[in-house]
């Protein structure tokens, strides 16, 4: 569990100033004495916040159309964000409360979904939105928090540990930051405060939406115990049934469990999920925290065989479009490049190279992935195509780049265009001609999990 708690009465550090003068070493020490008033202050060394997005997606799009100008409000009524009804992907990314109090489900096919709610509203998600509405969260609390570890696209951890004397009571501090982001931005989140990131994570799953719970090392009795087991982190729908089998169902049951017991059915897994009924996790904030991307990758399953070079190309492309774009957006370019083909038998090829120079530049990256591809393609047609970008560089501390030729200075002033364009009127705005009539789209992409490398079972 945490660091125990500290009293604070006073602190005391000495200046030493030593000075040369005439051959003689002079020494001054300085001695002085912080006097922080009367009262003794119970501090916590320790203070982690865990910030979550309520309905992540339906909310940025909801506060986006407000932007917009748009009039209906889409948390208020049946609807959802979920991929395209026609092709293959057609499930629910988010749901708004009505849609919830309806039985639609997160993960649920968008027929499913249907079945329970006929009038229900659906709108294709905009990862565009989303991307930058995460960076702009993550600006806001870099503005706060000396460290933060960015979990997922709507979920960010924050160590305040050492800063109350900066920002005073951390539950007061919370509220500040969740009234500060409804009003800048227009929706709402849960914090969670705790001494650790598990027990801040589960604070942050209590209540919803819009509130600031704590889950200190002494509530966890209260708070966590009572709840069902499968409302622990790392506690999946696959391991409910065997805990069950041994007649626990609630968190604090698995706490009193013999631990030699949980571990001879799960092992490690069942270690790792004792401790966190006990509340105890020793993960710490990552020393690079200003650079939550290990890479950016682009993927997409094709609802047709691809079967020849050119509409392989073109596909490839439009995944560059958005990945390299994803890469522009975070003020990022990489040096190793990949490409992956998946056929329709389910066969996998990838393929990747380090490149002299980082990049981001559209083009450039193309070009790279056009050959990878053309040396890994065996003609057999195509079910699914990846690209992917990773050893990654912040593009601010980029060295100039005295090979790059004129042609590949000019297209990255084209990026800086196109995406200017894209931004203000919508992805389709400016389309490449050869898509024109090809029945492609121009820019493809989702926005997989797997580009944060902290999606994971580790916190
Ligand atoms: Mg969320």
């Amino acid at each position: 569990m945490g660091a125990p708690d500290k009293l604070i009465g006073g602190s005391f550090f000495s200046l030493l100033f030593t000075k040369q003068k005439f051959g003689v070493i002079i020494k001054i020490q300085t001695y002085v004495l912080f006097k922080k008033g009367v009262n003794v202050v119970l501090e916590r060394d320790n203070i982690v916040m865990h910030i979550d997005v309520n309905s992540a997606f339906l909310s940025w799009q909801a506060a986006y159309n407000r932007q917009m100008g748009m009039e209906e409000d889409i948390r208020e009524i049946p609807a959802v964000i979920g991929g395209s009804e026609e092709r293959r992907h057609g499930i629910v990314l988010a749901k708004s409360i009505p849609a919830k109090k309806l039985g639609v489900k997160t993960g649920e096919s968008l027929m499913e979904a249907r079945q329970k709610c006929p009038n229900l509203k659906v709108i294709p998600p905009s990862y565009d939105v989303y991307t930058r509405a995460s960076r702009k969260l993550r600006d806001l609390l870099a503005e706060y928090a000396p460290k933060i570890d960015v979990f997922s696209i709507d979920e960010c951890f924050m160590d305040f540990s050492g800063t109350r004397d900066l920002f005073g009571d951390p539950e007061e501090l919370a509220h500040r930051i969740r009234k500060r982001i409804k009003k800048e931005f227009g929706y709402t989140v849960n914090i969670g405060i705790s001494t650790n990131k598990l027990l801040a994570k589960q604070a942050s799953e209590f209540e919803k939406p819009d509130k600031v719970h704590t889950l200190y090392p002494e509530e966890i009795q209260e708070k966590l115990w009572p709840l069902p087991v499968g409302e622990l982190f790392m506690v999946g729908y696959r391991t409910v049934p065997k805990l069950n089998q041994l007649n626990i169902y609630t968190i604090g049951e698995l706490a009193n469990t013999d631990r030699e017991l949980i571990s001879g059915l799960l092992k490690s897994h069942g270690r790792l999920i004792h401790d966190y009924a006990w509340g105890k996790d020793a993960s710490k904030f990552s020393e690079k925290s200003s650079m939550p991307f290990k890479g950016v990758g682009n993927g997409s399953t094709i609802h047709f065989d691809v079967e020849d070079r050119l509409t392989a190309h073109k596909i490839l492309l439009s995944l560059v479009e958005t990945a390299s774009k994803r890469l522009r957006d975070e003020d990022m370019s990489c040096r190793v490049v990949a490409v992956g083909i998946k056929n329709k038998d389910f066969g996998y090829h990838s393929h990747q190279r380090k490149i002299p120079v980082f990049t981001n530049c559209t083009h450039d990256l193309f070009e790279i992935i056009r050959e990878l591809f053309d040396e890994t393609w065996d003609g057999s047609p195509i079910r699914h195509m990846n690209v992917r970008f990773t050893d990654l560089e912040r593009t601010k501390f980029k060295q100039l780049n005295f090979f790059q030729n004129e042609y590949s200075m000019k297209m990255e002033k084209l990026d800086m265009a196109i995406d200017g364009i894209r931004e203000k009127y919508g992805k389709y705005a400016v389309i490449r001609a050869e898509y024109i009539d090809s029945g492609l789209s121009p820019v493809l992409g989702g926005y997989p999990n797997d580009e944060y490398p902290d999606m994971s079972s580790i916190l």
